[in-house]
């Protein structure tokens, strides 16, 4: 492999893999993006890379500029390094109730962080809302606007689309992952459709979201709530109004954590509860499509990032949610 000194080129080009227990399981073949192999461990980087891109194009960030943005972490940690590699400072407008590590990792990279309480997005205190007041309002800075930024999905469509048809040498049946801002489902989505309109697109939904009931009868209504960070979208955000999604499944946290378990335990990857719902979708998907299909998802983070919630026994009786054999006391 030849040397790079552009630390920004290690974002994207993650490796495709086949899961071998979600295969059988389905009685399909399942291949899975490892979107934690990315320097901020998560898909995110990708979207932060393009945001910041494009807004330096369009002449909205001159050097020494300022990005500010609301997230549940993720884009954060992707901005803060993206903005160190070019020299910008970062103001990371936050939820309180997402995990410990991401917010001490965004401390650590050097963003600013600001705290707000989880409110519905009709409330004027809501952290995206907060970060758009936050640009306003600091000389040199801009808003990412992950959500209705489109350059959000175009990292997708430019990168990880063409990567998975590249991986999958074109032989492709289906793709389905969850949506936060949506940038990833109506990215990949748009871009496999534009190479073969038969790859049936399929979103997963967490319990919470009301993106399913949108998808199956034309209205955004939720049923139940989800612990998943990063995924749960009320609204048809611009990212992913035109999506292409051809069916949908609703999936329970507990569904997405045996799956997250079974990674860890059987296959030895250490993933976020995204990836373990993502999982679950596909597994769902392949049967759908039938006995040897071919489905793609998305890996999203590294679990790494939830030692104090997903993997620590305590918070998960509090949430009553089921401890694993493996965090059982001893
Ligand atoms: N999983 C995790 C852990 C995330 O942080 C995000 C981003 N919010 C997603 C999944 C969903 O990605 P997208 O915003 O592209 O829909």
């Amino acid at each position: 492999m030849q040397t790079t000194n552009d630390t920004l080129a290690l974002i994207g080009n993650t490796p495709l893999v086949r899961l071998k227990g979600p295969s059988e399981a389905a009685g399909a073949e399942i291949f899975a993006k490892c979107e934690f192999t990315n320097p901020g461990a998560s898909v995110k980087d990708r979207a932060a890379l393009f945001i910041v891109q494009d807004a330096e194009a369009r002449g909205l960030l001159q050097p020494g500029g300022t990005i500010v943005e609301g997230t549940a972490g993720n884009t954060g940690i992707g901005l803060a390094l993206v903005a160190n590699a070019k020299g910008y400072r970062t103001i990371i407008v936050m939820p309180e109730t997402q995990s410990r590590e991401k917010m001490d990792t965004l401390r650590a990279l050097g963003a600013e962080l600001v705290l707000v309480p989880a409110a519905p997005y009709s409330n004027p205190g809501h952290f995206v809302h907060t970060s758009r007041r936050i640009a306003e309002e600091t000389p040199g800075a801009v808003w990412a606007n992950q959500f209705d930024n489109i350059a959000n999905r175009r990292a997708h469509i430019v990168g990880t689309s063409s990567e998975i048809w590249g991986q999958m040498e074109g032989r492709i049946d289906g793709f389905t992952c969850a949506a936060g801002t949506g940038g990833t489902i109506a990215g990949v989505g748009l871009g496999l459709k534009e190479r073969d309109p038969k790859v049936t697109i399929a979103l997963t939904d967490p319990h919470g979201a009301a993106l399913y009931e949108y998808y199956a009868n034309g209205e955004l209504k939720s049923e139940g709530s989800s612990v998943a960070e990063g995924i749960g979208q009320g609204r048809i955000t611009a990212n992913l109004e035109g999506a292409p999604i051809d069916t949908q499944f609703r999936v329970s946290d507990e569904e997405g954590l045996e799956w997250m378990r079974r990674l860890l335990a059987e296959e030895g990857l250490c993933l976020g509860l995204s990836s373990g719902i993502n999982v679950a979708g596909a597994v769902r998907l392949a049967r759908q499509l039938g006995a040897g299909s071919r489905v793609v998802t998305i890996l999203c983070d590294t679990g790494f990032r939830y030692l104090s919630t997903l993997y620590d026994r305590d918070w998960l009786t509090a949430k009553g949610l089921s401890v694993p054999a493996a965090l059982a006391p001893r």
